[in-house]
């Protein structure tokens, strides 16, 4: 036998995998998994690495389950950000050349050439595909193809003909999240920063002052009656701009963000914000009010000039209570003019005192603000001087009386901030005209979305009310772009369809996508996909023989059974699939299940390329091997959870294979002849088995990895314990490497490649039977036997630590069979409150008095204590103890190195024998 060796058994396996892993259609039942493609545009992580390894155990699994797999993966290159990093490399940018040469360790002559985007994506794709196959992921690579092959984008181009004849494409004008630096909208993906932040319709109060306009942005436009100032911040410049030929003052970051939302502007002078205090502005609705200095005005939010309703605001009110204190503009008295209920006639006042809040930096701020616009929105009337309406219809109706009569205009502005692009630019809202947009708010749609969910199995099941919330909120999404790479937009070419938008239904194009490689794509009609993927017959089809086997191949494959992703890709990637597969493929042809991962912690922290917060893939595979590293990412947590990387627990997983790998290699020769115990360790076998298949087909691998590797590991501790002395195991433990080897080669396969070899096979083990079960083999009886012995030894154990002498003798004190019927009553009731009772009505136990029913409570306790894979066969029948620990007797003094009695409580005369009670004697050390 050879030593443990990763790094020998990875080269040894790679070379016998090479081709082994290309699946075609057979006569098995076909199992079709997907992940979620990558961008390769850096490194891979540990926590991408997750991602596919959990994927490939699943597909390993179900391999050795004897069905044909399908395991493909390609390349997502798409989109701009690539585009902004090659500029970036062009420019010389100290940051992007830190980040791919010394973190990413690109070579300097291939950083040279990534001033081509193409190159970027290319070469990491490659090196993408190398990290994948070091991590011994079993894919079909024959399949692999990225999105900016000719074949694809002409796949993508019949994709999007069948959703424009829908009728789900459509043109429009929409504010969008914008790059102005890219000169593109942004997607969720192209955001390093701001993800959760929405896009909000904002009112512009006009005031006047002098010849000009001073625009403040709200979304409460019904409190303008109780205006009492305006807030401009003393630090910031900012400046008068012809906005539509009139005068503005606003902020300059205003000023731009203006120019994206259809207004022409024109700067004519700058104006420092300490020159505006103290000066005054006026509305027709709220009359004269001054501007008071406010340092918390942020420039960059809406038009940097904030209107202040101190009775309705908690921040307003707080402000000017904080100016007041220091003995400022003490004239000024919050104008309240909203009733609402549980709060006093002030609202923000009550609200603010009753939080105990000192000042505007306590981060209850928000909340506190939150709290008072529900409150009012929900319950609010204004005053009947103002109107007396309920605020949620005031509201709309002075945002439109403003628009009308006030000079009031839309500005839209996100909810939170910053949002930043992935090249490092803020992000603004521009309006689109002649933007293409998916109508994913189409009710119809969505209904169609909903009904085919229904019938998805989603894992872990908690995550379907995220799907339903998805479905319910999504609108319209922009989906071209003008820069990046990506497959021309059909109703416009100067446009591209942007990336979340051309990797909906690739899964669909695996099926097909080492053989359409072969056909001309200028052949590549949508009559040709609407043969290979619908059946549709058309004359003239070229390369019929081609596209037959093409038909084959998908009929075959598709739909896919499960696609595999993280969580944050619910809101966007992994719901528009749904929307586009319901559009294009018949009913029988529609996703069937997802599962959905956790997220990745390094040292307890959100890993996070962009913030350099990762540990690379292939440094981990090169440091621990690649069997611990996937061990540890499918083990330490289940896939749904977190999980956490730390080098420390890494490194015990590793002892922990090498323990597995010692001890297949120590037991693989075992010659001796069977005894009783391996009865025993045969059938914990067999429920092993049993509950890690199971395991495995819920896809949870950390319960699996417990049952085959911690579980076996124990058991067979157990074993070599009770085996008589001078007999290192039986020839039965062939069977049980074998098995162990099989359980636990979808997760270590290169460590169990080497052992199975070893183990005499010739052929692979990724496509050896997986383990089953034998009923015949599994004997409760014996295992029960075990278990009380086991409990037994341990109680002798503890009681040894506790006494401190060294013992003379062991006795071992049984209960009698009054308590045995006492504990099967117990165990058997449904109603263990009344069961005492009805035990005492018996003559026999009435007789016992105090000693009955102090055995009644104790059982009852020791019946909650023990598990029910123990009470449940004591219920049926009781144990015989005695023949147990006879038949252990010679284990035992060789374990106590004693001498060991057996007696019966009632004869025994011990007074330590009144405490014994069934599968717990009482123990007796002398
Ligand atoms: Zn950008």
């Amino acid at each position: 036998m050879t030593e443990f060796d990763l790094g020998r058994f990875e080269e040894e396996a790679h070379e016998r995998w090479l081709h082994a892993f290309e699946s075609n259609p057979s006569n098995r039942e076909k199992f079709y998994i997907t992940v979620a493609f990558p961008y390769p545009s850096g490194a891979m992580h540990v926590g991408h690495g997750r991602t596919y390894i959990v994927p490939d155990v699943i597909a390993r699994f179900w391999r050795m389950r004897q069905k044909q797999v399908l395991f493909p993966m390609a390349f997502h290159v798409t989109g701009a950000p690539v585009v902004g990093i090659s500029k970036r490399i062009a420019r010389d940018d100290p940051k992007t050349i830190h980040l791919y040469r010394d973190l990413y360790k690109v070579p300097q002559n291939v950083l040279e050439e990534f001033t081509n985007p193409l190159t970027i994506v290319k070469h990491f794709a490659a090196e993408y595909q190398r990290v994948m196959t070091s991590c011994g992921l079993s894919i079909d690579w024959r399949r692999r193809f990225i999105t900016v092959d000719p074949t694809y984008s002409k796949f993508v181009e019949w994709q999007w003909k069948h959703l424009y004849e829908a009728g789900h494409v459509i043109k429009g004008v929409h504010p969008v999240r914008y790059c102005t630096v890219d000169d593109n909208p942004v997607g969720d993906h192209d955001l390093l920063e701001g993800d959760k932040a929405e896009v909000i319709k904002f009112t512009l109060v006009m005031f006047h002052y002098g010849d000009a306009l001073i625009p403040t942005a709200t979304l409460r436009p019904e409190t303008i009656h109780g205006v009492t100032n305006l807030w401009a911040n003393p630090n910031v410049t900012y400046v008068k701009a012809l906005v539509e030929g009139k005068a503005w003052i606003i902020s300059k970051e205003a000023a731009e963000k203006l120019v994206l939302q259809d207004h022409t502007v024109e700067i004519i002078e700058e104006v420092p914000g300490k020159d505006l205090v103290d000066k005054t502005v006026s509305h027709p609705l709220c009359g004269t009010v001054p501007i008071l200095p406010a340092d918390f005005v942020d420039p960059d939010m809406a038009t940097g000039m904030v209107m202040s309703v101190p009775a309705h605001a908690p921040f307003d009110y707080i402000a000017l209570r904080d100016l007041q204190q220091q003995g400022k503009y003490t004239t000024i008295k919050p104008v309240p003019l909203i009733k609402v209920e549980g709060y006093g006639e002030v609202p923000a006042q009550d609200a603010v005192e009753r939080a105990g809040i000192k000042h505007q930096m306590d981060s209850r701020m928000d909340a506190l603000t939150q709290e008072i616009y529900s409150a009012e929105f929900s319950k609010g009337k204004l005053f009947a001087k103002f109107g007396g309406k309920p605020v949620r219809v005031a509201r709309e109706d002075m945002a439109q009386e403003m628009l009308d009569k006030y000079d009031s205009v839309v500005m839209y502005e996100f909810d939170q901030r910053p949002v930043v692009c992935r090249c490092g630019n803020k992000v603004k809202v521009k309006i689109l005209h002649d933007q293409w947009f998916l109508k994913y708010s189409d009710p119809e749609w969505k209904q169609q979305v909903s009904d085919h969910l229904k019938d998805m199995a989603l894992v872990p099941p908690e995550v379907r009310t995220e799907f339903d919330r998805t479905v319910g909120w999504l609108k319209d999404w922009a989906c071209t772009r003008r820069v990046g790479l990506g497959t021309k937009f059909p109703w416009d070419p100067a446009q591209l369809i942007e990336p979340l938008s051309d990797s909906t239904v690739y899964m669909s194009y695996y099926t097909i996508a080492h053989k359409i490689r072969e056909i001309d794509p200028k052949l590549l009609t949508p009559e040709v996909f609407d043969y290979i993927f619908l059946g549709k017959k058309s004359p003239d089809l070229p390369e019929k023989k081609k596209l037959d086997a093409m038909r084959e191949e998908f009929l075959y494959w598709y739909p896919y059974d499960f696609r595999f992703s993280a969580k944050d890709l619910i809101s966007n990637h992994l719901t528009f699939q749904i929307f586009h597969h319901v559009t294009i493929f018949p009913k029988d042809k529609l996703p069937k299940g997802m599962v959905v991962f956790g997220m990745g912690l390094l040292n307890g922290a959100k890993m996070s390329s962009s913030k350099g917060n990762v540990f690379l893939l292939e440094d981990a595979v090169s440091e621990f091997g690649a069997d611990t590293v996937r061990m540890f990412l499918t083990g330490s947590a289940e896939p749904w959870q977190d999980f956490d990387w730390r080098n420390e627990l890494v490194l015990s997983t590793k002892k922990q294979i090498e323990r597995f790998y010692a001890t297949i290699t120590e037991l693989k020769g075992a010659q001796g002849e069977p005894q009783d115990i391996d009865r025993w360790l045969i059938s914990r076998l067999q429920e092993h088995i049993v509950k890690m298949t199971a395991a495995l087909e819920n896809f949870q691998t950390r319960q699996a990895l417990q049952e085959a590797s911690f579980g076996i590991e124990t058991d067979l501790k157990w074993y070599r314990r009770r085996l008589p002395e001078g007999c290192d195991g039986s020839r039965e433990l062939a069977t049980l490497c074998s098995v162990w080897t099989r359980l636990l080669a979808p997760f270590i396969p290169f460590t169990a490649e080497h052992l199975w070899r070893e183990l005499g096979n010739k052929d692979l083990i990724s496509f050896a039977e997986w383990p089953v079960a034998d009923e015949k083999l599994i004997n409760s009886k014996i295992e029960l036997s075990e278990e009380l012995l086991a409990r037994t030894v341990e109680d002798i154990e503890s009681i040894k630590k506790l006494i401190q002498l060294t013992p003379k003798s062991l006795t071992i004190v049984l209960a009698p069979a009054w308590k045995h019927e006492v504990f099967r009553t117990i165990a058997q009731s449904t109603d263990r409150n009344t069961v005492i009772k009805e035990i005492m009505k018996n003559d026999d136990m009435k007789k016992r008095g105090k000693e009955a029913t102090d055995a009644a409570k104790q059982c009852t306790t020791l019946i909650h204590r023990l598990p029910p894979q123990v009470v449940e066969p004591l219920a049926k029948e009781p144990l015989n103890e005695r023949a147990v620990f006879e038949a252990a007797q010679a284990f035992l003094e060789r374990e106590f190195g004693v001498p060991v009695h057996i007696v019966d409580a009632e004869s025994s005369g011990h007074a330590k024998g009144a405490t014994a009670l069934p599968f717990k004697p009482a123990i007796v050390i002398e």
